[in-house]
């Protein structure tokens, strides 16, 4: 009998923009999963938040489309830390965000972005400014 380990750290998924002229592939299970409701994440996913999950930089490879990759840093984000969000320059899909303002290996990938089923160690547990949150959207 085998037993399937969730939390399996040799798990590789890919995820792409909708284009597909960016692909990329995240190591092993993220750090955290969460959504932010804040007005940067609003206006950058055009919806209720972002829903990001967390890989240190070691475990994203991006596999093609690094032509097609563009950054677009905002200064004046509610945590008042710049965020550098890159973005695919074709189909204006966000992949993911890093923090300029201090040292921090982390990516912010967009969880919604990988192929596959999104699995348990993909859920959400973490929202970030829920005070911005519409009323009619909960966290199941
Ligand atoms: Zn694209
Ligand atoms: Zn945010």
């Amino acid at each position: 009998m085998s037993i399937t380990n969730s939390q399996d750290s040799s798990i590789t998924r890919r995820g792409s923009c909708l284009c597909e002229a960016i692909k990329f592939e995240v190591a092993g299970p993220p750090s955290v999963s969460l959504i932010c409701y804040c007005k940067h994440c609003r206006k950058a996913s055009s919806s209720v938040g972002h829903y990001m999950s967390v890989w240190n930089q070691n475990n994203f490879k991006l596999i093609e489309g690094d032509n097609s990759l563009k950054k677009f840093r905002s200064y004046d984000t509610e945590s008042g830390n710049p965020k550098d969000r890159f973005f695919c320059s074709t189909c204006g899909s966000t992949i993911y965000a890093i923090t300029t303002s201090f040292a921090s290996d982390a990516y912010y990938v967009r969880t919604a972005l990988l192929d596959g089923p999104l699995t348990k160690e993909l859920y959400p547990t973490l929202e970030y400014y829920t005070e911005q949150k519409p009323e009619f959207f909960k966290l199941v």
